[in-house]
């Protein structure tokens, strides 16, 4: 990342603005001071670019030639070109000088430092990843050579460098004491950087190895091989790990490139839900991991410089998928928050460091280090996203498993509730099946009769609930269902003629109510169609049993309840009532004055009986009541004066004359002494009720 950005950064910016103004510094020696710490060759080094692999001797022929190395381009390009650096370092001192050159670059394949002795080169040292790291003289994860010069002299050092890779010579001198000092800090910070680096991947390991979710092995992967180029472009990895392997060392810098994308972006694939934010581009970065799954084998096979070429491809390609996700997925979910802030904070890391290498910020331990501090930053908070998306999914499931949890219960209620004949008992069970998912202790029901609302049905509730819910409930009339207070729950309901309320409650303080949101809608719609469907079925039974003109039992269901009551054990009475000379009536009014006649006789037997008996019609204008458990003198004062109400009252017609109707009687009684079936009664009293017509009308007949 850091190179790629370096990269960019050089050959666009670079050349456009800084390349031209660089000062040509003409070839001056270098004068060691006494007090030497570090010096800074990179601005003193003159540079020849060899395409044809000169000699060591042929070189020296070519000294005119050299040109100041800031002039040259420093982007350089991947080929087998040798670049010879020269320096003459002067030792004006009457003492002789054992200094340190260090090329800060460990990547280089070959350097060979020499001295000019006379008019030939001497070979000091040859060191690079060509060949093994044991064999330096100095163990180091730089490339460190041991400069000697005698007092009072000035050598000329040639450095000649091949490269399969990009050409960079940042190149110090160093008294070796400070040398040694500055590399204990150095090494310090890389230790805790690759701690930091490696707890991470353990502790995600730890972490994959007990949540099996893939997100965890992306990342864990991605963080490895990032890690590891870190280590190649350090050093490390060739002063630690593959030191005696050069054939390894020389390619393991694009398969850790290529390797490290790959995972980055199935890792940003996986944790971003790519599929589903941004089909296209989870497209296409499929079809590009492909293409790096494929190249991580190419190493092994092509030549160095190509593979540095297409693994700088890979890793600019990655680069602009970053920027895809970004201007994609933005900051639309949770996950690419993290996702963006880990990579941002990377980026300013890599930035401060290339803006401080170009003197626009103040070259610091933090400006230098900066790009490690952002990987870290980087690293940790992708751990973090990774681990708040867990703990959201196992939120998200375990809601899941209640919510089932929660409809099956609903399924059961539901069930009995399609067995409950009627609406108190439905309330109730809705009380239940409410209780047991809140686990709410108390509950009860309301339903509003016209203005007054009165309790259904209740479960557990000792309070008077009079006091109770007419202070307390006022609110639930305004039809919101929830929290009442810290631990009251409304549910509000209502269907075409029904309006009704659960209110349930709970000593506890807090409860759990998050679960509710997804489960009451279902369960108010299910009550109120239960609810709507017993009203029918109640109206729909209704009409079955009463009649329409006068709503009175009809007959046969007047039978069946007359019948299902008598038990003979007490006395009772039965009359049938006939209106006298009826078909007169609509002969001279008209049916529809018949009609009314005929619902006005009902509700003068209604106002005699009312709660005395049971009434009902027993044919067209024929009447029948049961009194139970009355003695048979009561029944019959009762029976003269229906018979006294229909002389006194008559029908009001419209044009203000009145109507008077008489009516025949046929009565009979049963008693315990003496007992008669209901059929028997009704046969009885028909033949009185005859018996009454035949004696002129207008009378009770009764059975002896
Ligand atoms: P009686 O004193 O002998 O009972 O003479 P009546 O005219 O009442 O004779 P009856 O009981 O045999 O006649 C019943 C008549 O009542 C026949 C029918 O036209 C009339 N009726 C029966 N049901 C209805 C009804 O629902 N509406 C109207 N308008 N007339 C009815
Ligand atoms: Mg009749
Ligand atoms: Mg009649």
């Amino acid at each position: 990342m850091k190179k790629i950005a370096t990269l960019f950064f050089l050959t666009f910016t670079f050349t456009m603005i800084f390349g031209p103004v660089f000062p040509v510094l003409a070839a001056a020696n270098v004068v060691i001071p006494d007090s030497l710490q570090e010096l800074d060759l990179s601005n003193q080094l003159e540079v020849y670019v060899d395409e044809n692999h000169l000699t060591d001797k042929e070189i020296l022929r070519k000294s005119g030639e050299f040109v100041p190395l800031p002039a040259l381009d420093p982007s350089g390009d991947i080929s087998d070109t040798v670049y010879w650096l020269k320096v003459n370092l002067a030792n004006p001192s009457g003492e002789k000088r054992n200094l340190l050159l260090e090329i800060k670059k460990p990547h280089l394949s070959s350097v060979t430092l020499y001295a000019l002795k006379g008019n030939r080169l001497q070979e000091e040292e040859t060191m690079g990843y060509r060949y093994p790291f044991d064999k330096r003289d100095y163990k180091h994860r730089n490339l460190v050579f041991s400069v000697n010069l005698e007092e009072k002299t000035t050598t000329t050092y040639f450095l000649k460098i091949e490269t399969d890779s990009f050409f960079q010579a940042p190149v110090s001198l160093w008294d070796p004491i400070a040398f040694s000092e500055a590399n204990y800090m150095n090494q310090s910070i890389h230790g805790i950087f690759y701690g930091i680096m490696l707890a991470m991947i353990v502790y995600n390991t730890f972490l994959f190895l007990s949540l099996k979710e893939k997100s965890y092995l992306y990342y864990i992967l991605f963080v490895s091989g990032f890690t590891m180029m870190q280590a190649i472009w350090d050093g490390f990895a060739f002063q630690f790990i593959w030191g005696d392997f050069p054939w390894w060392a020389l390619r393991s810098n694009s398969f850790f490139i290529i390797w490290t994308s790959l995972f980055a972006l199935l890792f940003a694939k996986h944790f971003l839900q790519l599929k589903e934010h941004s089909p296209i581009l989870h497209k296409v970065i499929s079809f590009f991991n492909v293409m790096c799954a494929l190249c991580l084998v190419l190493p092994f096979f092509v030549n160095i410089g190509t593979m540095t070429m297409i693994s700088t491809l890979m890793a600019t390609g990655f680069v602009l998928f970053l920027v895809g996700i970004a201007v994609t997925v933005r900051l639309k979910t949770r996950e690419a928050k993290f996702y963006l802030t880990a990579w941002s904070l990377l980026f300013i890391g890599v930035l401060l460091n290339i803006l401080a290498a170009f003197q626009l910020l103040p070259l610091t331990d933090f400006t230098l280090y900066a790009p490690k501090v952002g990987i870290v930053f980087e690293v940790l908070v992708l751990s973090l996203g990774l681990a708040d998306r867990i703990k959201r999914i196992r939120k998200e499931k375990a809601y899941e498993t209640k919510k089932y949890y929660v409809h099956t219960l609903l399924q059961h209620a539901v069930n009995r509730m399609t067995e409950m004949e009627d609406l108190t008992s439905l309330s109730k069970e809705g009380l239940h099946c409410l209780m047991d998912i809140t686990h709410f202790e108390k509950g009860f029901y309301l339903t509003k009769e016209r203005t007054r609302w009165k309790v259904l049905s209740k479960v557990n509730v000792t309070e008077n609930l009079e006091d109770f819910y007419i202070d307390q409930f006022k609110s639930f009339q305004n039809g919101s269902s929830g929290i009442l207070d810290a631990s009251t729950f409304t549910v509000p309901v209502s269907s075409r003629s029904h309006t009704g309320c659960f209110v349930i409650w709970s000593s506890q303080e807090e409860v759990d109510l998050s679960i509710m949101e997804s489960f009451l809608p279902a369960f108010i719609e299910q009550f109120s169609a239960l609810v709507a469907q017993k009203e029918y079925l109640d109206e729909l039974k209704k009409s079955a049993r009463v009649d329409d003109l006068t709503n009175l039992l009809n007959r046969k269901y007047f039978l069946e309840k007359v019948n299902d009551m008598y038990t003979g054990a007490e006395p009772s009475s039965l009359l049938l009532i006939d209106i006298d000379h009826f078909k007169s009536i609509n002969d001279r009014y008209g049916h529809l004055i018949g009609d009314e006649a005929i619902i006005f006789a009902t509700d003068l037997i209604k106002k005699v009986f009312h709660e005395k008996g049971i009434v009902g019609r027993f044919g067209g204008e024929e009447f029948i009541v049961f009194l139970k458990n009355v003695e048979e003198h009561e029944a019959l004062e009762w029976t003269h004066q229906l018979l006294d109400v229909f002389r006194e009252e008559g029908l009001k017609l419209r044009d203000g004359t009145f109507i008077y109707l008489t009516i025949s009687i046929g009565f009979c009684s049963s008693q315990p002494a003496n007992l008669l079936s209901i059929d028997e009664m009704i046969q009885r009293a028909d033949e009185q009720l005859y018996q009454a017509k035949r004696n002129g009308r207008d009378q009770v007949a009764v059975c002896s």
